[in-house]
C-alpha cells in the first residue's frame, strides 16, 4: 500500500467513506505537510491548519494531519473554498494549498442532464491527476494572535449582559460594556 492509500484509509475511517472530497483533502494535506517537511505518520505538535471549507475535504485534512479543534490546531475559515493553509508554529513557515479541480457540484454545467456525478469515477480521477494539475501551493505568511495559539487560556472575561464567562478575548466592548458575542450580535439560537 502506498502512503496515499494508507492516508486515504484514515480519511475513510474518520469520514465514513471515500468520496471526492476525501481524496482532495488527503492530497491537500499530504502536499501541505510535505512542503513543511513534516511526516504525516508521526505526531506533529507544531502543525496548525486553517481549513477554508466545512465539507468532506476538511475531514480528510483532519484525519491525515491529526489537527483538532480541541487542540486549537484546527482553525476554520468560512470561505467556502477548497483550500487549507498549513503553518509550522515552530518557525512560522506556512503554505496555502488550494484545489484547481474540485468535486462536481449540482450547478456544474458539464453535469447538465446527468442525474448524479459518478463518485467512483471522480475518486479515481482525482486520485490520479498529477499534482501540478490539481493543486496550487503558495508560500504565505500567517499572523497568528496570542489568543489563538494552543495552550492554557490566558484571558477570561464576564459578559455584563448574561454573565457568561468568555475565554481568549472573544468578548466585545460596546459603549464601554463588556459583552459576549451572543449578546452583542444576537445569538444563533432562540430560547424557547
Ligand atoms: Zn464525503
Ligand atoms: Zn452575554
Amino acid at each position: 500500500m502506498s502512503d496515499f492509500d494508507i492516508l486515504l484509509e484514515k480519511g475513510r475511517n474518520f469520514h465514513g467513506e471515500v468520496c471526492p472530497g476525501i481524496v482532495l483533502g488527503t492530497r491537500v494535506a499530504m502536499a501541505g505537510m510535505r512542503e513543511l517537511g513534516m511526516d504525516p505518520f508521526v505526531r506533529n505538535r507544531d502543525l496548525m491548519v486553517y481549513v477554508e471549507i466545512d465539507r468532506c475535504m476538511a475531514d480528510a485534512v483532519q484525519a491525515v494531519t491529526g489537527i483538532t479543534m480541541g487542540h486549537r490546531t484546527l482553525k476554520y475559515k468560512d470561505y467556502g473554498k477548497f483550500a487549507a493553509t498549513f503553518l509550522d508554529l515552530s518557525n512560522g513557515k506556512a503554505v496555502r494549498v488550494s484545489v484547481l479541480l474540485g468535486p462536481p457540484t449540482s450547478s456544474d454545467s458539464s453535469n447538465e442532464g446527468n442525474t448524479k456525478p459518478d463518485m467512483k469515477e471522480m475518486v479515481e480521477k482525482l486520485s490520479k491527476t498529477p499534482e501540478e494539475e490539481l493543486l496550487v501551493i503558495e508560500e504565505v505568511k500567517v499572523d497568528i494572535k496570542e489568543n489563538d495559539i494552543p495552550g492554557f487560556p490566558k484571558f477570561k472575561a464576564f459578559c455584563e449582559e448574561c454573565g457568561d464567562r468568555v475565554l481568549d478575548r472573544r468578548e466585545v466592548i460596546i459603549d464601554g460594556r463588556i459583552l459576549c458575542k451572543a449578546c452583542a450580535e444576537g445569538p444563533y439560537y432562540q430560547k424557547i
